[in-house]
């Protein structure tokens, strides 16, 4: 009876706090503070050789905090509660999700470098991608959900970089057409291609699903990141981001943070742990409003597709095997194609009525937005027409609403078209 664990829905409002330290408040108080008191000068210098890795911390040593730019309870009690649901090590919190995507890719990665990265990635992770790595001599490659590991080996042999690559950056279920990548075959190939002076890291941008539909921790990757705007925060009042693994790889992911200075402030770490502990009930019922909207789109006459992960079928091929084998729900993103271009998906955005029109997503309030002229207006147009991101799409982040409320909206914003 005493071996029992708790899920992390029910470890969310308590996890990693001590109400004792704070006058007994049940909730933890938000720490606007910049900087802590040591007792004595030995602990200040205890705790800085530690926080700058000059030695390990020892077993029984209780650390103090020093300055809310390295450590602040908001984050480090959010960042605890965060790495339950992945089973991560350890969590770095930023002030966005671009942050963290950056942040990781910059630590680990150098001059001359190859990144190779799944697409379609996030409008801003491509252009950090394609037009700030390069000008630190970091170069990249982009796959498509459509090659497999022998194509994308080709691809590499081709481009006579493959003893240059050192990060493999995926992002799956791809924003905006849910299209997927194989975490465990990519992880296949960053484990064919290492040496010991070129390791391979795998990060997994998991915004879509998660961090309660999708593990990619355990499916392969090194290292998992949020946009925590989306799901996590979920309440469209914040912004920021996260980036999870082994205790290894977040010791180097933070130090970079404390140099680049991108840590989330304590607000955001507050607002983040009051987001967390309804983290799951929101997820799942957006998820059963989503499976109700994309039933009723399926089925209208002025829709021509609809880009929905519970849509896919056997006869998907390789597509619904990784589905199967990596996301836990269908989610609740949906996107669709309206008949009748870009023209007809403005009429109905400016129709809607509950509905609002904004980008972002994951929020308690659903959203619907235009990829092709939006989100991901700076992506190649070649690559958006290749990658079904055309003028006729429309993308819709469903939320907590009454189901039978967004379908109204969404059938009488259709009849206007
Ligand atoms: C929003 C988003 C990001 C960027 O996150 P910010 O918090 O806006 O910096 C990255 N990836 C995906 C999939 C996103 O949706």
């Amino acid at each position: 009876m005493n071996d029992h664990t708790f899920s992390p829905e029910s470890q969310m409002m308590s996890f990693g706090y001590k109400p004792e330290l704070s006058e007994g408040s049940i909730k933890c108080p938000i720490f606007q503070t910049s900087t802590f008191c040591f007792k004595k000068a030995e602990d200040g210098k205890a705790f800085f050789e530690v926080a700058y890795g000059k030695r390990e911390k020892n077993a029984d040593e209780e650390l103090g905090l020093i300055y809310s730019r390295l450590n602040n309870p908001n984050l480090q009690i959010t960042e605890n509660r965060l790495s339950l649901w992945d089973g991560a090590e350890d969590a770095a919190i930023f002030e966005s999700g671009m942050g963290a995507i950056s942040s990781m890719l910059m630590e680990f990665t150098k001059p001359g470098d190859l990144v190779l990265y799944s697409m379609p990635v996030y409008g801003g992770t491509d252009h950090f991608i394609t037009k700030v790595l390069p000008k630190f001599g970091i170069q990249s490659i982009g796959v498509t959900p459509f090659e497999d590991k022998t194509a994308v080996l080709e691809k590499l042999e081709k481009s006579g970089m493959k003893d240059k690559l050192s990060f493999i950056y995926l992002e799956t279920p791809a924003n905006p057409t849910n299209s997927l990548v194989d975490i465990g075959m990519f992880r296949e190939i960053a484990d064919q291609i290492k040496s010991e002076e070129q390791p391979i890291y795998i990060g997994v941008d998991n915004t879509y699903m998660g961090p309660v539909w999708q593990h990619p921790l355990q499916l392969g990757a090194d290292m998992v990141i949020y946009s925590a705007t989306k799901y996590i925060g979920g309440h469209s009042d914040l912004v920021a981001g996260a980036c999870l693994g082994s205790a290894e790889l977040m010791k180097r992911v933070k130090g970079f943070r404390t140099f680049m200075g991108n840590m989330a402030g304590p607000h955001t770490g507050w607002l983040l742990m009051r987001s967390l502990e309804t983290l799951k009930i929101r997820m799942e019922k957006q998820a059963l409003n989503a499976e109700l909207v994309a039933q009723f789109l399926n089925d209208h006459p002025k829709v021509e597709k609809v880009y929905y992960l519970g849509n896919l079928k056997e006869s998907d091929g390789r597509q619904y095997e990784i589905f199967k084998k990596q996301c836990l729900s269908n989610g609740a993103m949906i996107s669709f194609d309206i008949k009748g271009g870009e023209k007809a998906a403005f009429r109905f955005l400016n129709a809607m009525k509950l509905i609002k029109l904004a980008v972002s997503l994951g929020s308690t309030e659903s959203l619907a937005e235009h990829p092709a002229t939006m989100t991901h207006s700076d992506v190649d147009y070649d690559l958006r027409q290749a990658m079904s991101i055309t003028e006729k799409m429309v993308r819709i982040s469903i939320g907590v609403e009454d189901a039978k409320d967004i379908i109204w909206d969404i059938n009488q914003a259709l009849e206007k078209v």
